[in-house]
């Protein structure tokens, strides 16, 4: 039976994560401007898209029931704010969607094949609670919400690898099944190749320099250049501090908030949400968080009596 702390500690770590890589982000500049956004009035840390993004498919859920990708997109845009950081294609996605023009439309209108950025991976672990929760089957509930912003094939299978990882570890597989789970699945050259290494350092049970998985899994914006990176940072402290899985995501830099974000999210699914509890005052909105978490649990519940 997964416990409504799992469901909190996903969210939660997710949005820690975020906040707390979100100054490790990026080269000088990116850090220079978090330094100046990063904090609310009475000096909380300021979550980023990542966080924005999950709540925005957390309220859809609980509003429509099910995933409804018109208003999921409307949910996006009207909570789009600049100072949250989001990259300039999703900004000018999501300025058009609240325009009037349709997502269909958009998602394809830089690039021709779709975004192959992580923006869709960085919230698939919420889309996986959701999913759990309705009727939807969890690999379209995740296709369906990524392609609103995220259409590239590579894009949309980074998510449903987080998605199908968080699901896992929700019901208690350990990592090296959920590993070998995603491996038999897994579609394009890429992701074949690093989940294979990943497996292979996880299997070891030993740390790599934070140069090798720079080098060998990445710690860029593309989802090809950050899920699996996740994945290895989730699965090899599970059993560690958050706190030292953090230090080590914002010591390997590049898209540090949306890697924390995604293991984050799974460590949280692992260990609960009290594993967390050191964190509730530093952090914006997690008391919002928290209840977002709870109510889809609520109805999870509902759905598996
Ligand atoms: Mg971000």
């Amino acid at each position: 039976m997964i416990e409504k702390s799992q469901f909190v500690g996903c969210f939660k770590g997710l949005a820690i994560g975020d906040a707390l890589a979100a100054s490790y982000e990026g080269g000088p500049i990116e850090r220079l401007l978090w330094h100046f956004l990063g904090r609310t009035k009475i000096g909380q840390r300021r979550y980023t898209d990542d966080t924005q993004m999950s709540i925005d498919i957390a309220q859809s859920f609980l509003t429509c029931k099910h995933l409804d990708q018109t208003h999921l997109a409307q949910t996006f845009a009207n909570s789009y704010r600049w100072s949250r950081g989001y990259g300039p294609s999703a900004a000018h996605l999501l300025k058009g969607i609240k325009n009037g023009e349709s997502w269909e439309r958009l998602n394809r209108k830089k690039f021709a094949e779709g975004s192959m950025g992580n923006g869709a991976a960085m919230r698939a672990p919420i889309a996986a609670l959701c999913s759990l929760s309705c009727h939807d089957g969890l690999m379209d509930y995740v296709s369906k919400s990524a392609e609103i912003t995220h259409a590239h094939p590579q894009a949309i299978e980074g998510a449903q690898l987080i998605a199908h990882a968080t699901r896992l570890a929700l019901i208690g597989v350990e990592s090296i099944g959920i590993l070998q789970a995603l491996c038999v699945n897994v579609i394009a050259p890429v992701y074949k190749l690093k989940l294979s290494k990943c497996l292979g350092y996880v299997a070891g049970g030993k740390l790599q320099p934070i140069t090798v998985i720079k080098a060998e899994l990445g710690n860029g914006m593309l989802a090809s250049e950050s899920c699996v990176t996740a994945l290895y940072f989730a699965f090899m402290y599970r059993r560690l501090a958050f706190s030292e899985m953090l230090q080590a995501i914002c010591d390997l830099g590049g898209d540090a908030d949306t890697i924390a974000a995604m293991a984050g999210a799974i460590w949280g699914a692992i260990n609960g949400g009290l594993a967390l509890i050191e964190y509730d005052n530093q952090i914006e909105d997690l008391a919002v968080i928290e209840q977002l978490a709870s109510s889809i649990y609520f109805r999870y519940q509902e759905m598996v009596q």
